[in-house]
């Protein structure tokens, strides 16, 4: 099963993706996340995205598409992945296609996360990770069962993404507007989308996105 998330920044895309994958047993692909592993490891790509990550722009699609490409070829792809921040533009989302229709694939399922602008900023001042696990949590809406001890590993160091400020974030949601929300019209037209309401709580939207992705897809 292949699935594309779609959504503004804090929508919980990555949080649903994450438990999305334990559910349908594939793998989530965090665009958002491999482009913090190379700013971390100050690769070439991560040098050249890190100051574009923080003024809560695009990186170039070529270098997005071939972060991608390199990913969806890996033996832990071959069940199936769930795109989350990927595509995020008009050109992205033809790559995709491209990519796809090379391998005789498909996408099965575009599900759009619906939150509004006001609640975004609250809900993204608000997120932390495990910095070993990665595991995502929120001050307000989702703290680990103990304070300060990753529920996932046991870790006690957790971190925030310096593109989570005030600032930084009113961009992203821009940005989202401008180049990425029109992508849903795109997929609309192929009748892939559904949308969920991504108020309320982790698990009731776990519970309407993988009724929307069963409705008429492969899976039993
Ligand atoms: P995310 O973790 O998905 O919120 O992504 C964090 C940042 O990485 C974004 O604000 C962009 O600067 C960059 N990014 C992630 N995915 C993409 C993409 N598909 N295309 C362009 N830039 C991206």
């Amino acid at each position: 099963m292949r699935l594309v998330l779609l959504g503004p920044p804090g929508c919980g895309k990555g949080t649903q993706a994450k438990r999305l994958q334990e559910i349908f047993g594939i793998v989530q692909l965090s665009t958002g996340d491999m482009l913090r592993a190379e700013v971390a490891a100050a690769s070439d790509t991560g040098l050249k995205a890190a100051a574009i990550m923080q003024g809560g722009q695009l990186v170039p699609d070529a270098m997005i598409i071939a972060l991608i490409k390199a990913r969806v070829d890996q033996p832990d792809c071959r069940n199936g992945f769930i795109l989350d921040g990927f595509p995020r533009t008009l050109a992205q989302a033809e790559a995709l296609d491209a990519m796809l229709a090379a391998r005789h694939l498909d996408l099965d399922r575009v599900l759009a996360i619906e939150v509004d602008d006001e609640d975004i900023v609250t809900r993204i001042g608000g997120r932390f990770s495990c910095s070993r696990c990665g595991a995502l949590y929120h001050d307000v809406f989702n703290r680990p069962k103990q304070d300060g001890k990753c529920d996932a590993c046991g870790a006690t160091e957790f971190t925030r993404r310096p593109d989570d400020t005030a600032e930084t974030v009113r961009k992203r949601l821009q940005t989202y507007h401008a180049q990425t929300a029109p992508i849903i019209e795109y997929y609309g037209r192929k009748g892939l989308v559904r949308s969920v309401d991504g108020s309320g709580a982790i698990a009731e939207i776990t519970e309407k996105l993988t009724v929307a992705i069963r409705e008429g897809t492969r899976v039993d």
